[in-house]
């Protein structure tokens, strides 16, 4: 059934229920709203408004009005997705919940903290922090990410070696389901065996099942000692290759990342600052932590080890800062290079990674194209970033990249792995969803979609369609 057009009648209603203030219509000051970090202008969508909710009564009344006169609405964060999520693709309202941004609680003692969806990621992190916590959520997007969003997506970044993706820092959610109630799921509890788990069902659903107003998060307390080893690889498959024979050792690092060379030589011009080892190096940057300094330099020791004799030229103890600044702002100096970019998220076993890296070179070797690949190594998830550059024609670039994806995401289900490791499905990869997903799991997905969303309201043609 087509969805009503948000007419004046509806746009009055969603005033009363936020504010005349907290809802846009004018196209100038919605544009923003049109896209997230997708740069391309294939995926923009102008919304039919755009609202701002302060509380969740006002979001379950938003949603509520929705099932009344049947039109979307497309849940939003800080609009730094990477798969089309957030974006208004059939039409309808862009509900932002960024202004619910306070941090409502932070308890030492029992260690956790509750927080409204708005709240940015970074933000978290320090003000938990100067308590002696720790927050261990940490996609490299954390200063302009927010909870909500993390959540919805099952954002993952760099400490998931150990500590796990979002879904595995929540305790539980407050949830405006898609016919308009407010429900709690999940509990602050280390187990319970209570029936379906409904507030993982929610995670990662990228705002298709609910919409979360709150989060229960679980904290730890901030590790005292931690190190940056930089390890320097001419061969970027030995680099790639080294992580497997870290897990094989026990080891346990925060995080193993990969930069490859011309992504470090991207980087280096992006921000007018050498780099180490930067004339033919492959990094892998790993993070470690350690219960003393005898023990962090006991491991240090023991992964310098293995690096080096994996094929690292150097291993050194890296300047935190300036290194995660260099790996986090890899995306944007690859989008100074070319604003078309086809961007891959795939994620394999990690004992299979090495056989995936290797494919992907030669794909794109096979297709003549211009790569820039960082990876959370430690996770098995490679970032291929495809990009377009300026002698490029558009037409043909476009058909030798959807060749190569074809290539790859034929091996990467033969690995055993999947399509996103992180970023989501959302409206940009929903037709290789439906392609590659086994059909008798996307059907359950798409029973409990219509089990729970039977108008078809929150964030409609995402991930799938029904
Ligand atoms: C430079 C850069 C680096 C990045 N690095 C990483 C990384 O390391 N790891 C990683 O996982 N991702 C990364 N991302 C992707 C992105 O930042 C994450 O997906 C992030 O979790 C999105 O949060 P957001 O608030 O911007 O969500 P949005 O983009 O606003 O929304 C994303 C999805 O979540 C839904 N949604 C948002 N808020 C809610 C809510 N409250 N309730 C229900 N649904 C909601 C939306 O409908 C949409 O489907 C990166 C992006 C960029 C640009």
């Amino acid at each position: 059934m087509a969805y009503t057009k948000l007419n004046s009648e509806i746009i009055a209603k969603l005033k009363a229920i936020l504010g005349p203030e907290n809802v846009l219509t004018d196209e100038e000051k919605m544009q923003p709203y049109a896209h997230d970090e997708v740069p391309d202008p294939n995926y923009q969508r102008l919304p039919e408004a755009v609202g701002f909710a302060h509380t969740a009564q006002q979001v379950a009344a938003v949603v509520r009005l929705a099932n009344e006169f049947h039109f979307p609405v497309v849940p939003r964060g800080t609009g730094t997705g990477l798969a089309v999520g957030a974006v208004a693709t059939s039409g309808g309202l862009v509900l932002s919940l960024e202004k619910m941004n306070k941090i409502l609680e932070i308890n030492k003692e029992a260690m956790y903290a509750v927080v409204e969806p708005g709240v940015l990621t970074s933000v978290l992190q320090k003000t938990v922090e100067e308590q002696g916590l720790f927050y261990a959520g940490d996609p490299c997007s954390g200063d302009s990410c927010c909870i909500g969003g993390n959540i919805a997506t099952n954002a993952g970044g760099n400490r998931a070696v150990k500590y796990g993706t979002t879904r595995h820092q929540v305790y539980a959610i407050e949830v405006v389901n898609p016919t308009g109630n407010i429900v709690n799921l999940g509990a602050r509890l280390r187990k319970q065996s209570t029936g379906y788990c409904m507030d993982q069902l929610i995670m990662g659903s990228e705002g298709t099942l609910g919409i979360i107003t709150k989060a229960t998060l679980k904290l730890l307390p901030k590790p005292q000692y931690s190190m940056d080893l930089l390890a320097i690889y001419p061969d970027p498959t030995d680099a790639i290759a080294t992580v497997g024979k870290i897990a094989m050792a026990g080891l346990v690092p925060t995080c193993i990342e990969y930069m490859d060379n011309v992504t470090i030589k991207s980087v280096e011009k992006y921000l007018d600052m050498e780099l180490q080892g930067s004339a033919n190096g492959n990094y892998l940057i790993i993070e470690i932590e350690g219960d003393d300094e005898d023990d962090l330099d006991e491991k240090a020791e023991a992964i310098g080890d293995i690096c080096t004799e994996a094929g690292a030229d150097d291993v050194l103890v890296a300047e935190h800062d300036r290194i995660w600044r260099a790996r986090k702002v890899y995306s944007e100096a690859a989008r100074a290079e070319s604003v078309v970019i086809a961007k891959e998220d795939v994620v394999v076993p990690v004992e299979k990674e090495p056989l995936l890296f290797k494919k992907i070179l030669d794909l794109a070797a096979k297709y003549q194209v211009v790569t820039r690949i960082a990876a959370h190594a430690g996770d098995g998830n490679i970032h291929l970033n495809v990009l377009k550059m300026a002698e490029d024609d558009y037409e043909e670039w476009e058909k030798k990249v959807g060749q190569l994806q074809r290539e790859l995401y034929a091996v990467i289900y033969q690995l055993g792995g999947r399509l996103s490791g992180e970023h989501g499905i959302g409206y940009k990869r929903k037709h290789l969803m439906e392609e590659f997903t086994d059909p008798a799991e996307l059907e359950m997905m798409r029973a409990i979609k219509k089990a729970l969303d039977p108008n078809n309201i929150l964030n409609p043609g995402k991930i799938f369609d029904v």
